[in-house]
């Protein structure tokens, strides 16, 4: 056990201060009635108001409240405590992200039911006393039960081809003894003998520098930068083989459930055991069963979504951050934290390391590593006979498509030249449905969503129009809802339903698949997919970003982007970066194996930065210019941003808060708070939405500037105001 928890010993008597996971500004006080044992960390219940409530102890009391009037904590649960670790991870999430503790402590206690004891099942073994009477029966089972196994009733009849009878006659012998075992299935340790790929001479250096940053057991963040395909997964296996080998315990965030599956098999081929997961699609028994095991120290590697960071690990030696640039990282509702930045403090307070791992690193990290805060490995070559892909700009003003179509004449000869080589092709296009607008061609009127400031999507598939935000959903209708004219109603633009149409008219033979969440419910569907893809049963796949990340196709040679510009068009200030992140990963997927890969990019601007920088494939460069860009108008990470958002039913509601708001920000001369304007997204599910754009230094404390405003605001109850420190979204 690490150091961290030694301090766990101590007992608290007296009163204890507990936090809840509501949202209130602080712990409150109890007292410890005679005879308890409560530490720091245990988790309790305690009566609030009329409820009894799950809290944690967060330390001694505060003392606020006199004695006599603290009410006594009720019970103590049997659970490994909280380690130290994590409560200050809690308050440390809390007081960055300007939101109450109680509202982080609910994102690590999310597992129901696994602060109950585990049941427990009666099974039995062979004891050494043999029965009077053996019958072929008797020996078979005693045979079978002679592996030393403990066995229910039921599973030592079925195996020894007995009846239930003969098992129970020689548990009444005393010849079988009863056992209780876990109705959970253990965690399998991962085999850490087992030989890995044979490294090449770059990824060896990289793995040896990894494996020494683990063995320094201290705080270090680690860039593990190179190219898709050049074997960083592989590389990384060895530390956390090397962790696991020191007996800490190692937790892998990726950003998508999707990746999972594909990850916990190569996982397996590596380490012959499947890792534990943890995402939103887990079972109730399964989240309980990972929580327990992961605070009892029995699960040693977990793969995981954002929230498996809020694990309580006893002993965690090594954090990897997967495709670090992603920005599905960063959680938008609720508390707003991003997942990598708050890895990289739950490393610096347990004092381990942490890998990043890109192919396109964001330029928050890469600065960090330029800087010299964190250390940086690259590699610089695909894996074997695998080249980087061929990038070519189709430039669509000079080949246009035909009208009605969306898919240039070059482009749509590659697939042809690729469908004849029977190898495969991707059609990528980041948005989903068959149009983003529908539209009346009589009066001009546009279909929106009748509780957001938003265009209706039509899903052809599905036969109706949807709004991406509220999940709103509507037939089509046959006359235009604005002036009533029949067949009037035209789609605009392509999402990847429509692409999938053009290409079933130009390739009626062709096998296609369309990937896009609406076309793919849940794992099962999305693992059979993949599959499909990787066994080669699909000559065109048309997909969104699902299709960008991770993926390993080895048939795809041809990736063709359909609107490379499309990212560009919202202008928010990771618009470029993100576009060039997205973009080079789609790219990547092509070539992968011993084909050579070729990429497309419709562009009606294939002369701008990002364009230039996927043809050339100069990303260094480009980071450079995007760095010295905001550098100059100190935005992140060369400055801080936090976005306020006030909400309301009403719109006068929402603007006089508004207006009250910006009267009492304060003045100083380090931060500007700019607005409120109506946000992008003026209306989202019925309410009215204003916003403020808080910028200052780097140096500055933004989060005091914050609870200096905010703190003693009387918001009323229909109000929301939701803070965004380091947005990602400016909708
Ligand atoms: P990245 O994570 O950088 O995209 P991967 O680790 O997924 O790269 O590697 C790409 C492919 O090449 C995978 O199928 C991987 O198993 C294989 N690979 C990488 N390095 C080696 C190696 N040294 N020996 C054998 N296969 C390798
Ligand atoms: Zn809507």
């Amino acid at each position: 056990m690490a150091s961290e928890i030694s301090t766990e010993e101590q007992t608290v008597s007296g009163t204890v201060s507990v936090l809840l996971p509501l949202a209130l500004p602080r712990p409150y006080d109890y007292k410890v009635p005679s005879g308890m044992e409560v530490r720091p960390g245990d988790y309790v219940i305690v009566p609030l108001g009329s409820q009894q409530l799950l809290g944690v102890v967060w330390g001694a009391g505060t003392g606020e409240v006199g004695h006599n009037r603290l009410r006594p904590v009720a019970e103590v649960l049997d659970a490994p405590p909280m380690p130290e670790v994590l409560r200050r991870l809690v308050d440390w999430v809390a007081s960055y992200t300007v939101s109450p503790p109680g509202s982080v402590l609910r994102l690590a206690i999310r597992a129901p039911g696994a602060l109950e004891p585990q049941r427990m099942r009666t099974a039995y073994r062979l004891g050494d006393k043999r029965p009077s009477r053996m019958t072929p029966a008797r020996i078979r089972a005693v045979e079978v039960a002679g592996d030393g196994f403990a066995r229910t009733v039921r599973e030592l009849a079925e195996e020894a081809g007995v009846s239930d009878g003969v098992v129970r006659g020689l548990v009444e012998a005393g010849t079988l003894v009863p056992v209780d075992v876990p109705t959970e299935a253990p965690f399998p340790a991962p085999n850490l003998d087992a030989p890995g790929v044979d490294l090449s001479e770059e990824q060896a250096e990289a793995a040896a520098a990894l494996r020494a940053h683990v063995e320094a057991d201290r705080f270090s963040a680690i860039l593990l930068d190179g190219v898709t395909g050049s074997g960083k997964t592989e590389v990384y296996f060895e530390a956390v083989a090397a962790a696991l080998r020191r007996n800490r315990q190692v937790l892998i965030l990726l950003p998508e459930i999707a990746l999972t599956s594909q990850f916990l098999e190569r996982f397996e081929r590596r380490f012959g055991c499947r890792p534990a997961e943890w995402h939103s699609d887990l079972s109730t028994r399964e989240r309980r069963r990972v929580w327990r095991g992961v605070a009892e120290g029995r699960a040693s590697v977990v793969v995981g979504a954002r929230s498996a960071l809020f694990l309580p690990f006893p002993d965690l030696g090594l954090i990897i951050v997967d495709e670090e640039h992603d920005a599905a990282f960063k959680q938008e509702d609720g508390v707003a934290y991003h997942a990598r930045d708050m890895a990289v403090v739950r490393a610096s307070l347990g004092k381990l390391p942490i890998i990043l791992s890109s192919a396109t690193p964001s330029l928050e990290t890469v600065v960090n590593a330029e800087q010299g805060r964190y250390a940086q490995l690259r590699l610089e070559a695909r894996h074997g006979a695998a080249r980087l892909p061929d990038v070519t700009a189709i430039d669509m003003r000079a080949d246009p498509p035909e009208r009605g179509r969306w898919l240039s004449p070059v482009l749509v000869r590659e697939i042809a030249k690729a469908l004849e080589a029977g190898e495969q092709s991707m059609l990528f296009l980041n948005r989903r449905g068959y149009a983003p607008l529908t539209l009346c061609r009589t009066c001009g009127h546009r279909i929106e969503c009748p509780q957001c400031s938003a265009w209706l999507v039509e899903h052809r598939f599905r036969r109706e129009l949807a709004c991406h935000h509220c999940g709103y959903s509507a037939p089509v209708p046959k006359a235009c809802p604005s002036c009533g004219a029949e067949d009037s109603l035209v789609a605009c633009g392509p999402g990847v339903e429509r692409i999938a149409e053009e290409v079933a008219e130009l390739f009626p033979e062709a096998r296609t698949a369309i990937v896009s969440s609406d076309n793919l419910r849940g794992p099962a569907a999305h693992r059979e997919v993949f599959r499909a893809i990787e066994e080669r049963e699909v000559d065109i796949v048309i997909g969104t970003q699902i299709v960008a990340k991770g993926h390993h196709f080895p048939w795809l040679t041809l990736v063709g982007v359909v609107d490379a510009d499309l990212g560009l068009e919202n202008g928010d200030l990771r618009a470029g970066e993100r576009t060039f992140q997205l973009l080079q990963q789609v790219a990547g997927r092509a070539g992968r194996a011993e084909r050579p890969g070729r990429v497309f990019l419709q562009s009606f601007m294939p002369e701008h930065g990002v364009m230039r920088a996927l043809v050339s494939g100069r990303r260094d460069e480009f980071l450079a210019r995007e760095a010295s860009a905001r550098e100059r108008v100190g935005l992140p990470p060369f400055g801080r941003l936090v976005g306020v958002v006030v909400s309301a039913p009403e719109s006068g509601l929402a603007q006089r808060i508004a207006r009250e708001m910006s009267r009492r920000v304060p003045r100083t001369d380090d931060v500007s708070v700019l607005g409120p304007a109506p946000a992008p997204l003026a209306l989202l599910r019925g309410r009215t939405r204003l916003r403020f754009l808080v910028k200052a230094g780097r140096h500055v404390n933004i989060q005091n500037f914050i609870r200096a405003w905010l703190d003693d605001m009387k918001i009323p109850n229909a109000v929301r105001v939701s803070v965004d420190v380091d947005p990602y979204s400016f909708m």
